[in-house]
């Protein structure tokens, strides 16, 4: 770790560098992010990380509970950093022009790993890339225009996952969006039913949604709206860019559900916490028109040797380490104590809802979401909000949390609890 109290003097000059950085972010890179940064005194910056545990530049030390989801295997897991430091002494990017071996492993992996008979997988870079990849897809295989959503899905900020997505605050500046997405309420199996024609390409949903506010499916949805697409002809997409690679205690959410997709899209934890890389993996029919023109969808990064050489590893890292038995035990305990809480302080939190390591606690009022994550980081705690659900703050460690750290989850979340139920009694 490069110690900041050896590159800088005393505090102040780690402070300047600080305040530095954060104009330069409000200059050069996104002066709204900055002036946030600001109100919510985070004038700090991330430097180093292991673990569950992330340190910033003063040397506070934070459980990460947060990260987008990224940090399934932890921060720096380090079966995965040796796998890239050796493809980095290797092979980091491939010319393109002849095969290579990383890529081929990540495919064959993956189709071991993903539910029934999805076999073929394509890798980009990120989620919202495996999205796109997913809608232009379904659209050549069935040679058909319309896309089925559901309402609060986030799906990306491409124009094809924009389209997909609900929530209009991010879609309203862009429009036009993609034509011929009809949106849903999700769980709704009768507004599923009747949206479903036999124009519909596919249906694209999160079996869990995430930025959703932690939304589970009512009982028999997924495999209903499996049966509808099944009838009419469409595909069934997953996304599971968020909930995919063991987040829920499973590798994929839909084995939760028994339900098979036709295409699964994935990221996040894939790059194990190390490498950005996104995917979509589908039924081999469904693939012929690779055949046709092996070129029809491409990316010059997509499928990159340092990025698959993660891949693998993060999956032999869950399998090998049974991470998905822990995931499960601890959002197992999680679940219990944040009901308990739930029934102590119903002011404070409204409902507790979650599978695995994605725990979501919806709170009772609006504003309630700030005010707690303020009270969780004063307590060296990250979790998040959901970004169509603001007042669902998620929860969602790495697998590798200690004991003792999930104690101090617990312990803060308790503390950031009866805080913001007192300040609630005073409103
Ligand atoms: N789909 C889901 C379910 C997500 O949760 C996200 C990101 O949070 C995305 C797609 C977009 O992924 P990315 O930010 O890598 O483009």
């Amino acid at each position: 770790m490069y110690d900041p109290k050896e590159l800088f003097a005393d505090r102040e000059s780690i402070d300047s560098f600080v305040e530095d950085t954060l104009s330069d972010y409000g200059e050069y890179v996104n002066g709204g992010m900055a002036r946030l940064y600001r109100f919510l005194g985070f004038t700090t910056l991330e430097w180093y990380a292991e673990g569950s545990t992330l340190v910033d530049i003063h040397g506070k030390r934070y459980i990460d509970c947060a990260g987008y989801g990224l940090f399934f295997h932890g921060h720096r897991n380090p079966r995965v950093v040796e796998a890239v430091k050796k493809q980095l002494d290797t092979l980091p990017l491939s010319s393109r022009t002849l095969p290579h071996k990383p890529v081929a492993d990540l495919g064959k992996l993956l189709a071991q790993v993903t539910p029934g008979n999805l076999q073929y997988s394509f890798f980009a870079n990120s989620g919202a890339e495996a999205n796109e990849g997913a809608l232009k897809l379904a659209r050549a295989y069935t040679k058909r225009e319309r896309f089925v959503a559901t309402h609060g899905a986030f799906h990306g900020k491409t124009f094809g996952g924009l389209s997909a997505s609900g929530r209009e605050l991010y879609k309203k500046p862009f429009y036009p969006l993609l034509p011929h997405f009809d949106h849903v309420p999700f769980g709704d199996i009768e507004a599923m039913r009747n949206a479903v024609t036999e124009e519909t390409a596919a249906v694209i949903l999160e079996p869990i949604q995430g930025e959703g506010g932690v939304l589970l499916p009512p009982e028999g949805y997924l495999q209903a709206v499996r049966e509808i697409c099944d009838e009419k002809g469409a595909l069934l997409i997953f996304d599971e860019v968020q909930t995919g690679i063991g987040r829920t205690g499973k590798m994929f959410a839909a084995e939760h559900y028994n339900v098979v997709p036709d295409i699964i899209t994935m990221a996040k934890s894939l790059g194990g916490g190390v490498m950005p890389i996104g995917a979509f993996t589908a039924k081999p029919e469904i693939w012929s028109i690779f055949d046709e023109n092996p070129y029809i969808h491409s990316s010059t990064f997509g499928g990159n040797p340092l990025s698959c050489a993660a891949g693998v590893a993060a999956i032999e890292v869950i399998l090998e380490e049974n991470l998905l038995e822990r995931a499960t035990l601890v959002g197992e305990r999680l679940l219990k104590e944040f009901t308990n809480l739930k029934e102590r302080y119903p002011e404070v939190i409204k409902d507790v809802r979650g599978k695995g390591l994605l725990i979501g606690l919806e709170l009772a009022t609006e504003g309630a979401g700030g005010m707690m994550i303020s009270e969780t980081i004063d307590r060296n705690l990250l979790v998040l909000h959901s970004l169509n659900n603001p007042k669902v703050i998620r929860v969602m460690p790495p697998a590798v949390i200690t004991d003792t750290e999930v104690d101090r989850v617990i312990e803060v979340m308790k503390e950031a609890t009866v805080n913001v139920a007192e300040v609630i009694s005073q409103l």
